[in-house]
């Protein structure tokens, strides 16, 4: 049987991206010779909708562009993509860079100027400390490699 992996929709090209934009990104062929891939979108699972006001993390509260604290759907859709990982027994995730649910090391300020700065997604970090192993699209080799 193989490995489940739990993968952001959006780099499945799926368009659930606050624009609404799609970013075919990852060779989904490729992951399925190796993975059963899982789809999750926090934001979408949060209850946002789509498009949305783009947000940014602060600190430890999640902010809209227009200033709205959408913190609680945040918690939310990471609730629910890791009920997911626990339903389906996935311990594996490979999550869309910079977003401020799903990125992974950099991660754009909060200031919603582009600038990125050290730090993590909202879900990703919640995945790191339930022990799931995060990669994201610019460690594909990492990750078919492991
Ligand atoms: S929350 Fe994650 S999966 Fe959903 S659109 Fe944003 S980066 Fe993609």
């Amino acid at each position: 049987m193989k490995e489940k992996l739990l993968i952001s929709a959006c780099l499945l090209g799926i368009g659930c991206r606050y624009d609404g934009g799609r970013v075919a990104k990852v060779d989904a062929e490729l992951l399925r010779e190796k993975f059963e891939l899982v789809p999750i979108c926090p934001e979408i699972y949060g209850g946002l909708p789509t498009p949305r006001v783009p947000s940014e993390r602060v600190g430890e509260r999640v902010m809209m562009k227009d200033g709205t604290d959408v913190t609680e759907s945040f918690e939310r859709g990471r609730e629910h993509s890791y009920q997911l990982a626990l339903a389906t027994g996935a311990r594996l995730a490979l999550l869309k860079a910079k977003s401020p649910s799903c990125g992974k090391g950099m991660i754009y300020d909060g200031s919603f100027s582009g600038k990125l700065t050290e730090g993590n997604g909202y879900t990703t970090d919640y995945f790191l400390e339930q022990g799931i192993e995060v990669y994201t699209e610019n460690e594909l080799g990492a990750l078919l490699s492991r």
